[in-house]
């Protein structure tokens, strides 16, 4: 990664922060293990991508990953992606959240519909109470030093919000006040429309004047038409806008909106093309590497009509079609694969093959390391790291992965 672009001031922009190692990792079945969290945030990183929701600070399981990940931050790795943590908008839990004094980045979440400040506080706090709650931590992480804080309204699509009685707009006013430097709009259950959130959005941006973040699920499969949807609300807003996202769609229930998907609409939906509306320090050629990779670690294969990287994205097949692509590649598609570094022929190993794996030895190891050009400067460390890292994800390392555990031994140890 270069230097950071700089942002043109004259407009607002779209950025996007993945959340596949937060809400992803919440998908059932799916289990991604801290050293695959690690890598993820490497690609992203590599991607250009703006920030990484990478974990739950208050969950002590994830103590090892989470200090192992800001060294890697500091020592240029992970850099210059933002690191952010999630909590509940409790002050207990920012509390907990200032123990990493190199966590510089967090979202506070506290649900303001009807139906779940009822249904999950059971008549024990009302709209007030969440207000005064989301207040008091938002002081708090303010005190602690955080440098970004996001508040989320977890389910706003389903918060009161009309034109002269928003209980939306209370909130975010509230949390305005309060030192909050966005507001994250949740369509927690899929419900919104892209006409919806727009309206909801625009009218909440321009009330409140503070980036805001879309976040969606896809529950109706508008995930990624509700994120852009959002986006351009708070666009014409005039204030940026953070469109959540996450690698293939991953997430709980039907999912979250996904990140390439989201990124090809960006760049190519009619009125949005050529707008140059999105973080210029986004780079689409990483979308095969990350999408494949997660696959990999998720044992989740890419549905074959996944948009950008699905194995049908670029073929064609009926008479019409075929011959129209013979003669110009134009015609029937929007955009190329070169463009989501997609190979043009995929390398798969036949034959012979040695890998190395938590029952090898050091010349399995030192052939496969030899073969991706990786020099290991301690041969003992690197086997014993590798065959840590091999039983810890339960599959072989990728070439990357071994480049890691040989390139930062130290933090990589501290998580297995
Ligand atoms: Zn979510």
């Amino acid at each position: 990664m270069g230097d950071i672009k700089p942002f043109r001031a004259d407009k607002p922009r779209v950025y996007i922060i993945d959340v596949t190692n937060r809400d992803g990792v919440q998908s059932p079945g799916v289990d991604i293990s801290d050293f695959e969290r690690t890598m993820i945030n490497k690609y992203l990183n590599d991607m250009g991508i703006y920030q990484s929701e990478f974990a739950f600070p208050v969950d002590s399981a994830e103590e090892n990953y989470i200090i192992s990940n800001l060294e890697l931050a500091e020592l240029g790795y992970l850099s210059p992606i933002k690191l952010s943590g999630w909590v509940r908008a409790a002050y207990e839990d920012v509390e907990k959240a200032g123990r990493y004094k190199d966590l510089k980045y967090l979202n506070l979440s506290i649900s303001t519909s009807d139906v779940m400040i009822r249904g999950k506080f059971q008549g024990r706090k009302d709209e007030k109470d969440i207000i005064s709650d989301m207040v008091r931590a938002v002081r708090r992480a303010k005190e602690l030093g955080f440098e970004i804080i996001g508040v989320n309204a977890e389910d706003a699509s389903r918060t009161r919000h009309w034109r002269d009685q928003s209980y939306l707009e209370e909130f975010a006013l509230a949390a305005k006040d309060a030192g909050a430097d966005r507001i994250r709009y949740c369509d927690t259950v899929g419900s919104d429309i892209s006409f919806s959130i727009y309206d909801r959005v625009k009218q909440l941006a321009e009330k409140v004047m503070l980036p805001m973040e879309i976040h969606c699920h896809n529950d109706t499969g508008f995930a990624v038409a509700n994120s852009i949807g959002g986006a351009m609300g708070a666009l014409d807003a005039g204030v940026d806008v953070y469109i959540n996202t996450t690698i293939n769609g991953l997430g709980e229930r039907a999912g979250n909106a996904d990140l390439v998907s989201v990124l090809l609409s960006l760049k190519h939906s009619s009125g949005l093309q050529g707008e140059d509306i999105l973080d210029p320090n986004i780079d689409l050629r990483m979308a095969w590497k990350i999408c494949n990779y997660v696959s990999h670690a998720t044992d989740i294969p890419i549905p074959p009509n996944q948009p950008g990287v699905g194995a049908n994205a670029f073929s064609h097949e009926s008479g019409i079609h075929a011959d129209g692509m013979l003669k110009d590649h134009h015609t029937y598609e929007l955009y190329s694969p070169e463009e989501l570094g997609i190979p043009p022929k995929e390398e798969r190993e036949t034959g012979r093959r040695i890998g190395a794996g938590s029952y090898s030895g050091r010349s399995a190891l030192k052939y496969v390391l030899e073969k991706y050009g990786i020099e290991a400067k301690d041969m003992s460390e690197t086997l014993d790291l590798m065959k840590r890292a091999t039983k810890h994800n339960k599959r072989s390392l990728t070439p990357d992965e071994l480049r890691l555990i040989v390139q930062y031994p130290e933090q990589i140890r501290r998580m297995l």
